[in-house]
């Protein structure tokens, strides 16, 4: 069986970052990637300095050539399906039937979506998005949608758009809204639609318009949803990392999880969205701490 000092669950930023600051501390890591990262739906990623409006497969495609310089890292395209405790070390078990041993694991396996009408999807990453950090300038002055269920939601979501555009609408797919949210909506003039959402309409990803049960059809071409977050595998369950009362994996801050040798970084950690920056700046800190460890072990 291969041996390796540790292997990193994840090729997003948090996974290449980490496999490159330890590579850099010459530990010999073995990086899993898929390929499910959830942004790879997005034509341009915006607000990482000096890759502002990068393409997300150019993003991973600069790390990969990062690390190759650095001969004790090797990476893999295998997807991980389960990891086992074995005294000091763990055995990483792939979905190609094989296994390898590691002494440290990092999990950076990101999230993925849940979205409240499936139709959603063909749209998201187009001109449908979450993060109004993201993908806000691009849409600015645009007549847009909201679409969120949730009051709370709806009510951070709507205000923090306002600052992109004014000219926004209010889709809450069935859920009713406080009087309170509603009157201060209106004194900014956004419509909200309280009923259920039909279909939406667009082309290659543009929406144009959003049609709901009371057969009302809204033209808009573009806007925000709030979807709900999940972590794609239970790899951080099986291996028994504690989680806390609203899903987030417990760490120390810097990465190290309640069992030994677990260690997390970016989105998964809370399965909650961030950024590709606070993802990286994750990446990096787990990786010092893995390599600490390592290194007050062997001293
Ligand atoms: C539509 C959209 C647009 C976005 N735009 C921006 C933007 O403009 N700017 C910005 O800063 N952020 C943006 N984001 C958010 C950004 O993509 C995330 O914050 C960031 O990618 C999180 O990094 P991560 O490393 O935690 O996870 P991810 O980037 O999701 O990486 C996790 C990786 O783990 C791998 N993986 C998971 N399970 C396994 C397994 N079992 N075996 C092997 N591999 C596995 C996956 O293949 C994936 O590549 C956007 C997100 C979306 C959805």
């Amino acid at each position: 069986m291969y041996q390796y000092d540790c292997i990193i669950i994840g090729g997003g930023p948090a996974g290449l970052s980490a496999a490159l600051t330890l590579g850099r501390a010459r530990r010999k890591i073995l990086l899993f990637d898929n390929g499910t990262n959830r942004n790879r739906v997005t034509q341009e990623s915006h607000g990482y300095v000096t890759r502002d409006g990068i393409k997300p497969h150019e993003f991973k495609e600069i790390a990969i050539t990062e690390l190759q310089s650095y001969p004790s890292i090797s990476i893999s395209d295998q997807t991980v399906i389960e990891i086992k405790k074995d005294d000091q070390q763990f055995v990483v078990n792939t979905s190609n039937n094989i296994s390898y041993l590691t002494e440290k694991i990092l999990l950076a396996t990101g999230i993925q979506e849940e979205f409240p009408i499936p139709q959603i999807r063909q749209y998201y990453g187009k001109s449908l998005f979450s993060c109004p950090y993201c993908d806000g300038w691009e849409l600015k002055d645009k007549p847009l949608a909201i679409i969120a269920e949730s009051e709370a939601h709806i009510n951070h979501m709507t205000k923090l758009l306002y600052n992109w555009s004014q000219d926004l609408i209010v889709f809450t797919n069935g859920h009713q809204l406080s009087d309170i949210i509603q009157n201060e909506f209106q004194r900014k003039k956004i419509m909200v639609y309280t009923a259920i959402i039909k279909n939406l309409h667009g082309d290659e990803g543009n929406l144009y318009s959003i049609e709901l049960e009371t057969g009302e059809n809204i033209v808009r071409s573009g806007g925000f949803v709030v979807p709900s977050f999940y972590r794609p595998n239970n790899l951080a369950i099986q291996l028994n990392c504690q989680v806390d009362e609203n899903g987030g994996i417990i760490t120390d801050n810097a990465g190290r999880t309640t069992v030994s040798g677990v260690y997390v970084a970016g989105e998964t950690e809370k399965a909650g969205p961030s950024s590709l920056m606070i993802a990286a700046a994750d990446g990096f800190k787990a990786a010092t701490s893995i390599n600490l460890d390592l290194t007050l072990l062997r001293f």
